[in-house]
């Protein structure tokens, strides 16, 4: 909302700030920041440039280094027969699809990743959209309007709080993983709205642990309310064959009406998809807007979906040694003193440091000391819970993870004794 003193003033001058982006106070603040970065003579933690794909090692500024950054969690994103499926795609059907999929988008490639994909993740249908983001915030806008409820946890990625803000529903955060709660709001208002979402995540990509889905099912059916779930990170990671959070559990897929997920990780390419019942798929095909008026997904990015499905239902193995490389990460972060807030049985690992600046300075010595894990800072996060936060690959070996927590470690210590000094 526009203060009073930002106004149109009396004479009817409009200040800059309401048609000058460089005036605008919200840019301001971004200018402010970098400016302070600046000051402090720390580069810019963001929009680093990387000159590899990003798996086990990276290229950074030329230097091979070990990586914990990017969500290429089965190296899938740089795999031969997955870069071959790309470039095939590209030889026979060209690089772009050149329209909606209603009109002239439509590929055999389409269809082939979309049944799939849904019988992969054990229920009937699917549907490909152009990002895990778009997916969230198109089927929430789309499904829900005034009247209804949308109950999500707090940590729920920033693409379903504004999916909700645009459905015009009620939009109500319940407490991290807190289904206790969850279940007293619905106890509480559930009669008040029509249709009612509650919002999970198979693994929450700050934190890096797993949602109670099965005391999440049970609330479900009893306040009878639909279930949406975003895999992001949890499909192609979680369960014996990767096949998420359903599997982890062992609760059939079909209690939950709504899944989202991307193929920007595991899968290695890029993309979203939406799956659930036949009817659900074929009522958002036919009128979602960000499926109906936008591109269908580019053949090299459907293909190369594709192959990486294939390749991580031919190869189990890689997922068991990505949930082992991660139990490894924590055991060691933990014996070392380190903390990794509540990751648990994920390939996401946090390291909270609970201080932006500190933060940067240790994402910029790490790299300095060959490793590659990106700050998350506020106001992406709290002040107090400013974080590194590792992405673990199945592709690191022992000796890789073991070098990087013991590189970390020190540089810890050794940050902390100097802020101890420097404040004493
Ligand atoms: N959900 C979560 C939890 C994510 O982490 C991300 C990506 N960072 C997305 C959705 C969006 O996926 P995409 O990159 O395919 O748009």
């Amino acid at each position: 909302l526009a203060t009073d003193e930002m106004l149109p003033t009396s004479s009817g001058e409009i200040p800059q700030e309401m048609y000058g982006f460089s005036a605008l106070p919200e840019y301001r603040q971004v200018r402010q920041i970098s400016e302070q970065l600046g000051d402090l003579g720390l580069p810019n933690p963001y929009f680093q440039v990387l000159d590899s794909a990003t798996s086990a090692t990276a290229i950074v500024d030329g230097k091979e280094v070990i990586n914990f950054a990017g969500y290429n969690y089965l190296g899938l994103a740089d795999h031969a027969e997955v870069k071959k499926a790309a470039i095939q795609a590209i030889e026979t059907l060209g690089v772009s699809t050149s329209g909606s999929r209603l009109i002239s988008g439509e590929r055999a490639l389409h269809r082939d990743l979309e049944s799939e994909l849904a019988k992969f993740i054990g229920v009937q249908s699917s549907m490909l959209m152009s990002g895990g983001h778009a997916a969230n915030e198109t089927t929430i806008g789309h499904l829900l309007r005034t009247g209804d409820l949308i109950v999500h946890d707090s940590m729920a990625h920033s693409s379903i709080i504004t999916g909700a803000n645009l459905s015009g529903a009620r939009r109500r955060p319940y407490p991290h993983n807190d289904w206790r709660e969850l279940d007293e709001i619905l106890h509480d208002i559930r009669k008040d709205y029509r249709r009612v979402l509650i919002v999970a995540e198979g693994i929450y990509g700050m934190e890096g642990d797993v949602c109670p889905l099965p005391q999440l099912v049970e609330i479900r059916n009893r306040h009878k309310t639909w279930l949406m779930v975003n895999e992001a990170h949890s499909l192609g990671t979680l369960g014996k064959t990767g096949r998420g959070v359903c599997e982890h559990f062992g609760i059939d897929p079909n209690q939950i009406d709504i899944w989202i997920g991307t193929l920007s990780k595991a899968f290695g390419s890029s993309g979203g998809y939406v799956a659930g019942s036949h009817e659900l798929v074929d009522y958002l095909k036919h009128t979602a807007s960000g499926f109906v008026y936008s591109a269908g997904l580019s053949p090299p990015a459907t293909a190369a979906a594709l192959a990486g499905l294939r390749q991580l239902e031919q190869n189990p193995g890689w997922v068991t040694k990505l949930q082992q490389n991660a139990d490894l990460v924590r055991e060691l972060a933990k014996k070392a003193g380190l903390n990794i807030g509540g990751s648990d049985k994920s390939p996401i690992v946090p390291i909270i440091v609970g201080d932006s600046m500190m933060t940067m300075i240790l994402a910029q010595k790490l790299l300095a000391d060959g490793v590659n894990a990106r700050p998350l800072t506020y106001p992406a996060v709290e002040e107090s819970a400013a974080r590194l936060r590792l992405f673990v690959n199945a592709h690191h070996t022992k000796d890789q993870i073991r070098q990087t927590i013991n590189k970390l470690a020190a540089l810890w210590s050794k940050l902390q004794r100097e802020n101890h000094a420097s404040a004493g």
